[in-house]
């Protein structure tokens, strides 16, 4: 059977999985990635799932056509080379991802994850019904990916689609790129559960320490002033990044990926709602927004399917 490999390397796991030509996941692993070591650990890491992967196809008699992999920052094409990194990924910047894993006897491709992600909700997830989509994904940090007339759009220099550094506070809060005023600032995980703490305080509560997005949208459902000020106002930052792209490219579908999309159909009720607000509604009266399909998944799958893809973006059918 013939089959594709995809690799999703994130700032702390990489979600790993061997697919069908027709996007079916056969076989899915996690690893953590070690980026906090250093970026030698991370291609270790990556090595070892490769071979891993490689291990379970002679074991089932799939023979692998591609392999496809998924980091975060900017991917140049066709060698994937990193050219801007991520900082969840010490000194990644410079790696050229089609070369980690030496000689391989099929091609291999690389790209942003989230542009993976993207990828894999516009042919899998959607299959084919939209082909203007803004996809974004909230975790540690908030990437995106967009389809703009059924091509993924990388930008001039692959630097397109960084929907978390769109700036959206003049001259606010100090972000993880160095920048000021960053949507990632203010709505990414970590710093959704800094502002918790810090209504918290404002409302005179006690919040336990750690407390986990999980946690704090059961919160949110039994009605906590602090969680629903947190939740509201998170919806309300995302809503409103999305609101100024949705006027940008007047897409079909917003999709919202990530950890937070474990929130439930509430919380992309509160994003839409400030989409809807916020943007013309010209640009809303046929919009849907919607959770992401695909879950965890969505990274290795678009990553597999990559070979799809050419160096300009057009996406093929087969
Ligand atoms: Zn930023």
């Amino acid at each position: 059977m013939k089959v594709r490999l995809g690799i999703d390397l994130g700032g702390s796991v990489i979600k790993a999985g061997i697919v069908s030509l027709s996007f079916k996941v056969l076989y899915r692993v996690e690893k953590p990635s070690r980026a906090e070591i250093n970026k030698s650990e991370v291609k270790k890491s990556l090595n070892v799932v490769y071979d891993h992967l490689l291990g379970i196809c002679r074991k089932r008699h799939y023979l692998p056509l591609s392999l496809g992999i998924g980091s975060p920052g900017t991917i140049s094409q066709p060698l994937g080379k990193v050219t801007d990194a991520s900082p969840n990924i010490k000194g990644w910047q410079g790696t050229v991802l089609t070369e980690v894993f030496g000689k391989t006897v099929f091609p291999v491709y690389a790209d942003n994850d989230a542009n993976c992600a993207a990828l894999a909700e516009y042919l899998y997830g959607f299959k084919y019904r939209y082909k203007d989509i803004v996809f974004i994904t909230v975790g540690t940090g908030i990437g995106g990916g967009l389809i703009i007339d059924g091509k993924l759009h990388r930008g001039n220099n692959y630097a397109a689609s960084e929907i978390g550094h769109s700036i959206l506070k003049y001259n606010g809060r100090l972000c993880k790129c160095g920048r000021r005023g960053c949507l990632e600032a203010y709505a990414s995980v970590p710093n959704m559960l800094k502002r918790a703490y810090l209504w918290a305080k404002h409302y005179n509560q006690n919040l336990k320490p750690d407390i986990k997005p999980v946690e704090l949208f059961s919160l949110y459902k039994r009605r906590n002033r602090v969680a629903c000020k947190t939740i509201e106002e998170n919806a309300d930052f995302l809503g409103t990044s999305l609101a100024s792209l949705v006027n940008i490219l007047n897409p079909q579908v917003v999709v919202i990926g990530g950890g937070f999309s474990g929130a439930g159909k509430e919380y992309i009720r509160l994003i839409k709602n400030h989409i809807f607000q916020k943007a013309f509604s010209s640009s809303t009266c046929q919009l849907k927004v919607v959770k992401a399909q695909l879950g965890n998944d969505a990274g290795f799958i678009g990553a597999s399917a990559l070979t799809q893809v050419d160096k300009n973006g057009f996406i093929r059918k087969k």
